[in-house]
């Protein structure tokens, strides 16, 4: 039985663990935890129900912890009431508050949102600006000591730490052989990563409490920057292409950087930073994150279905249909089969388009059907555990495969559910 928890393949350096907690629940990150999935919501947090909706629908996606713009006095105000909500519904996903510019004095002055947040987001180049820079970074380091909570430091290039960059541009204008202005810009978001970290070590923080980042928006920016930044430091790593796009560009340029970085053991928790299309879900961003750890086999979140791509041997969409309905219908039951059916994340399933590969590729799953390509007899035949067992024909073959899907799931996983709660009541 595979265990959600436990990384299918995971080639990781190993960083600090940190813990980000609500209530009983507690998401470790770092060290040998799997990779995490965050999102981000796109609600106005003043709105508390609506913002409540979406974090429950990232949280049911998949996303395992969701961060909220904090960034008036009634946005947090409104941060307890959507805990409050979230917790009413049963979703104890942990929530993170991104502060710019006013963090120190939201976080001071609005206790409840300080302690209803699981983990507070830091940005260095949005924190104050000369004298108030290191007072209001300390501020919001106060917080997280007095409510102990971990924080990221996160560093963006779009809001990097102008005066630190200046700096470092006039001592790399003296060097005998100045590096590219690339190097530099790298440079300065490490150096306000890790300045930021040790300074609020030096506040009284501890090192497992503190997680980084360095988003840039290109692909080959993100590798040479965290290649740097994971050889300088053990803190636990958030990986994420900034401003990523909209669509295919988004999910491709996301999955391109942090696979590379992934697979070299790279990253504690991810994002996908997608632009939703118009009336897109919020949830596609998860969708894609998850979709990126589950294809490098890292983690499984939901069960994965094989489809040929077609070609002229089938002709009709009834196969595409069939692939459309079975993935959207095995999303849609993860939220309850996550909890009642363990291990069915891993499940795989085929739906082929004719007999060249159709049997083949449909031993190799769990659950296999290969649909009839133009001018074969109108039959699917159905393998499962590697074994044909029966054929399905007619008009309603997409609703009897799904039952045999729902059938297989409660047999092979449900037994394994019961046969888990019997071994732990063995004293
Ligand atoms: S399984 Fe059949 S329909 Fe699908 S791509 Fe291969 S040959 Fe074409």
């Amino acid at each position: 039985m595979s265990n959600p928890e436990q990384s299918l393949a995971q080639p990781k350096r190993k960083t600090r663990q940190a813990r980000v907690v609500w209530g009983s629940r507690v998401v470790t990150v770092g060290g040998d935890a799997p990779v995490r999935v965050q999102s981000m919501t796109n609600t106005d947090t003043v709105d508390a129900i609506g913002t409540s909706i979406q974090v429950k629908e990232l949280a049911q996606a998949g996303s395992e912890m969701v961060r909220l713009t904090v960034n008036t006095p009634q946005a947090a105000q409104a941060v307890p009431a959507i805990r409050a909500q979230l917790d009413r519904m049963g979703i104890d996903v942990p929530l993170i508050g991104d502060f710019h510019y006013n963090g120190h004095r939201l976080l001071t002055e609005f206790p409840d949102c300080a302690q209803a947040l699981s983990k507070y987001r830091i940005n260095p180049g949005n924190v104050g600006k000369g004298d108030k820079h290191d007072k209001q970074f300390a501020l919001m380091i106060e917080a997280a000591l007095r409510w102990s909570k971990p924080v990221r430091i996160g560093v963006n290039w779009g809001s990097l730490d102008q005066e630190l960059l200046a700096t470092l541009m006039d001592q790399n204008s003296r060097r005998t052989e100045p590096w590219d202005f690339k190097a530099v810009m790298h440079e300065a978001l490490i150096s306000s990563a890790l300045d930021s970290a040790y300074r609020a070590v030096d506040l009284g923080l501890n090192p497992d409490q503190i997680m980084l980042s360095c988003k840039v928006s290109g692909v080959q920016d993100l590798i040479a920057v965290y290649r740097k930044l994971s050889k300088r430091c053990d803190f636990a790593l958030h990986l994420g292409l900034t401003e990523a796009g909209m669509g295919t560009k988004g999910a491709v340029a996301s999955a391109a950087g942090l696979s590379v970085l992934l697979q070299e053991g790279i990253g504690d928790t991810i994002r996908v930073s997608l632009t939703p299309q118009p009336g897109e879900s919020r949830t596609q961003e998860v969708v894609i994150a998850t979709e990126i750890l589950q294809a490098l086999q890292l983690r499984a979140f939901v069960p994965s279905v094989t489809a040929c791509p077609g070609c002229g041997r089938t002709t009709s969409t009834t196969f595409q249909e069939l692939t459309q309905k079975i993935e959207g219908y095995l999303r849609e039951q993860m939220p309850l089969w996550r909890t009642r059916y363990p291990g069915v994340e891993a499940m795989k399933v085929a739906v082929m388009g004719c007999i060249v590969n159709g049997p083949g590729e449909s031993k190799q799953a769990n659950i296999g059907i290969s649909l009839p390509g133009t001018g074969e007899a109108p039959a699917a035949p159905v393998f499962i555990d590697g074994e044909k067992r029966m054929t399905l024909r007619g008009e309603s073959i997409a609703e009897e495969f799904q039952t045999i899907v729902e059938d297989y799931v409660k047999r092979r996983y449900g037994a394994l559910s019961a046969t888990s709660s019997q071994a732990l009541q063995i004293p």
